[in-house]
């Protein structure tokens, strides 16, 4: 049997209509605020009970409505924006169909209270179905709009019980809210629960879209992010934003995407840059961007239905990808002062197994195949006496031999002796410029109580024979070798040590060492230096960036245990006052000194008297050489060729004095240890990091690249027990894995 067809009563009609508008309190809220917006308001409040469901209020500061125009506000298909089909064209304004308001009040008890700037006063009236319910009473407000939604969906159940949890739909009012309120950086809006006190998202006035962004989102994001901004003649388009950079990641993207202000999303736009990201970010992270499309507004259909967030415009395809390239360029041009934060923990390197030494470059894919063969995209370079980075930079005009001229060679490998005869000359050469470069200014600051050092300012001076600055030292590395015979039979007069508290420090640091990583150091080719802290090594198939500053501290730490009494002298040709270092340092902020800590002088003369009472031991332990009158005149020799840049001098007396525990042996010595390897350390802030090019005589022995190189990495490889914690603690990651590499250039 067919059906009857009947016409439908038409609160019924409009009631559906407005459901289709209106799904939920966020969509009601957005569509008000952009009719505060567009009525050119500056400070937009709203204010929420029970998620919107129980009450909306929306206070603004806008032109406000003419008493004239209350009676039909709300009705269906009234608006003061739009007058013929042509305008539509060139709409400016959010709104255009006069259909909001209309909506809400078939759904909800809608109160309107507003005024004009020409108004004595304000009027207000209540709706229902799209009609006032009497004609509007003045009352008193000041100029703008305050729309009230009470009930809402409160003659639609069906609406009413799919909505069921209030916080859910706050949610969605805050996300709103905010994101309006990052793109209209400059007015203020908020948005709070009825009866807090405290608003849960409030922009100021006078706030950047970064602080916005900050306010929303938080600091971590705000703190990573790029500006971007393009315009486009062809396909008339104009694009302005912030996105993250590649240090930045969620577990969900984030896009905030106004076009032509108005909220909305697009998945193509969404996916596209993505894609982008993928190749920066680590796997299953999302970046965040805020974008800020204008579109000519004839290539943009704005006669979507209100609902419908997912736009669609003419040229979408090439717009975005228009969009996406310039992202990309951003990114790119952002990634020079990438960090690596992300990536701590060290793949494919184990802790313990030491892997067979392969004279054949194998890559690591080729250690889970049993066989040997070696695929074409596992060979490379592993061989570090081969040519290294260098060979491809120009030739410098003035050669000058290098302390490792008198071999010939420039490979960095440990092999046998040092440079010879020749270290010791261009080691003076390197104090030299050691003196010009780095260590002027503290020179001049100790010149004023003693004489300013000449060139020969410090000056290795071995402490007897067996330690001269040529000669390599060796580290034994096993108990076994650390007994006498083998000692003996290395450097016949070294100093056997006994004490039990520097047995068990060696034992400490044998104990807790990366087998994975110091197979690596051992063999590595070296790269190049980025800047002071950060060095490139290559290590079969990977390319890895190391912390140089914590990996030489930890370096100098070592020596100091393992060679412990037997170093040699770095003589300071002027004797430096241990009181006028220590005024240096508790001058310095650093040092943290306060009035309550008394008289910097007192503590000065205190920290002389202390260190000097001490000399005997330093000297004897340590070769910190301090004269009768309280002067240092001799430093630890730790590494041939390497000197301390001595800005870093004055802390480490104050912190000898107050950061060593001397009253028990073994922290003692491991406390001093520690202090006198920060002060070696290769430390960024000491070294002024000249532009690739103008770094002044490349090569010989004063340059801090040459130190790192030759001197610090060299030792690296020989003397070095890595911790275990440098694995996961960013203090080596690897950056490339040649196998990888390949993907990426067969995909292009
Ligand atoms: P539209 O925004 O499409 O014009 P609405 O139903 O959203 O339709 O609003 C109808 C009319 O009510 C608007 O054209 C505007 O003139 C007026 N109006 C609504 N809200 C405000 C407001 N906050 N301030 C001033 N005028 C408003
Ligand atoms: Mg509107």
């Amino acid at each position: 049997m067919a059906g009857v067809i009947r016409r439908l009563d038409e609160t019924v009609v409009n009631r559906i209509a407005a459901g289709e508008v209106i799904q939920r309190p966020a969509n009601a809220i957005k569509e008000m605020l952009e009719n505060c917006l567009d009525a050119k308001s500056t400070n937009v409040q709203v204010t929420v009970k029970e998620g919107g469901l129980k009450l909306i209020q929306i206070q603004d500061n806008g032109t406000g409505i003419r008493k004239e125009d209350m009676d039909i506000v709300c009705e269906r298909f009234t608006t003061s924006k739009l007058q013929s089909f042509e305008d539509l064209s060139a709409i400016s304004t959010y709104g255009f169909r006069g259909e909001a308001l209309a909506s809400i009040s078939h759904v909800a008890h809608v109160t309107i209270t507003t005024k004009t700037k020409d108004a004595k006063c304000a009027y207000r009236a209540n709706y229902s179905d799209g009609k006032p319910k009497g004609p509007p009473k003045p009352c008193a407000g000041n100029q703008g709009t305050q729309i009230l939604v009470e009930d809402l969906f409160y003659n639609v159940s069906t609406r009413r019980k799919a909505l069921k949890s209030p916080g859910e739909e706050y949610a969605r009012i805050v996300e709103v809210v905010s994101r309006y309120a990052i793109h209209n950086s400059g007015k203020s809006l908020s948005v709070k629960k009825q009866g807090e006190t405290v608003a849960d998202v409030r922009t100021l006035p006078d706030a950047s879209v970064v602080d916005n962004i900050r306010g929303v989102f938080g600091n971590a994001v705000s703190r990573e992010l790029i500006e971007v901004g393009c315009e486009d003649t062809k396909f008339a388009f104009k694009l302005k934003g912030y996105i993250s950079n590649a240090n930045y990641s969620v577990k969900k993207c984030i896009l905030v995407l106004f076009i032509n202000h108005r909220l909305v999303e697009s998945g193509a736009l969404k996916k596209a840059l993505e894609t982008v990201y993928a190749a920066y970010l680590p796997k299953n992270t999302h970046p965040f961007l805020y974008l800020s499309l204008e579109i000519a507004p004839h290539n943009i259909d704005v006669n979507v239905h209100p609902t419908k967030h997912e736009v669609h415009f003419l040229h979408e395809d090439s717009i975005i990808e228009s969009v996406q390239k310039h992202v990309e360029s951003k990114l790119l041009g952002s990634n020079s002062s990438r960090t690596y934060f992300t990536q701590t923990m060290l793949p494919g390197l184990s802790v313990s197994e030491v892997k067979p030494p392969s004279s054949s470059a194998r890559g690591d894919a080729a250690g889970a195949d049993p066989s040997d063969r070696v695929y074409a995209h596992q060979m490379v370079r592993t061989d570090c006496r081969a040519q290294k980075l260098d060979a491809f930079l120009q030739p410098r005009e003035k050669t000058a031999p290098g302390p490792s001229g008198a071999g010939g060679a420039s490979g960095s490998s440990g092999g046998g002796g040092g440079g010879g005869a020749g270290a010791g000359a261009v080691w003076a050469e390197s104090g030299a410029e050691m003196e010009a470069t780095e260590d002027a200014a503290l020179l001049e600051a100790l010149g004023e109580v003693g004489e300013v050092g000449e060139v020969e300012d410090m000056e290795p001076a071995s402490r007897d024979s067996t330690t001269t600055p040529d000669q390599p030292r060796k580290r034994p590395r096993t108990s076994q070798e650390e007994g006498e015979e083998l000692t003996a039979a290395a450097t016949p007069r070294r100093r056997v040590i006994k004490l039990n508290s520097i047995k068990e420090l060696r034992t400490e640091i044998s104990e807790d060492t990366h087998k994975g990583l110091q197979e690596m150091l051992q063999n590595h080719s070296f790269v190049g230096c980025v800047n002071p802290q950060w060095t490139l090594i290559q290590h079969h198939t990977k390319l890895y960036l190391l912390n140089s500053t914590k990996l030489s501290q930890e370096l100098f730490r070592q020596i100091l245990i393992y060679d412990f009494g037997n170093f040699g002298v770095l003589r300071l040709s002027s004797p430096a006052p241990l009181y006028d270092l220590a005024m240096l340092a508790l001058e310095s902020e650093e040092s943290g000194w306060t009035e309550e800590d008394g008289p910097r002088e007192g503590l000065a003369q205190y920290i002389t008297d202390f260190l000097r009472n001490k000399h005997e031991m330093l000297e004897d332990y340590f070769s910190l050489e301090i004269d009768q009158d309280g002067n240092l005149t001799g430093l630890p020799l730790l590494l041939d060729h390497y000197s301390p840049v001595m800005e870093g001098l004055p802390m480490f007396i104050l912190r000898l004095a107050t950061e060593v525990n001397w009253d028990d042996e073994k922290e003692c010595f491991g406390d001093f240890a520690k202090e006198c390897s920060q002060f070696y350390a290769i430390r960024k802030q000491f070294i002024l990091d000249a532009e690739p090019g103008e770094e002044p005589q490349e090569g010989e022995g004063g340059s801090w690249r040459w130190k790192v190189e030759h001197v610090v990495f060299k030792a690296l490889r020989s003397l070095f027990s890595p911790p275990k914690s440098f694995s996961e603690d960013g203090s080596v990651l690897q950056i490339a894995n040649l196998p990888d590499l390949y993907k990426v250039f067969e995909r292009c």
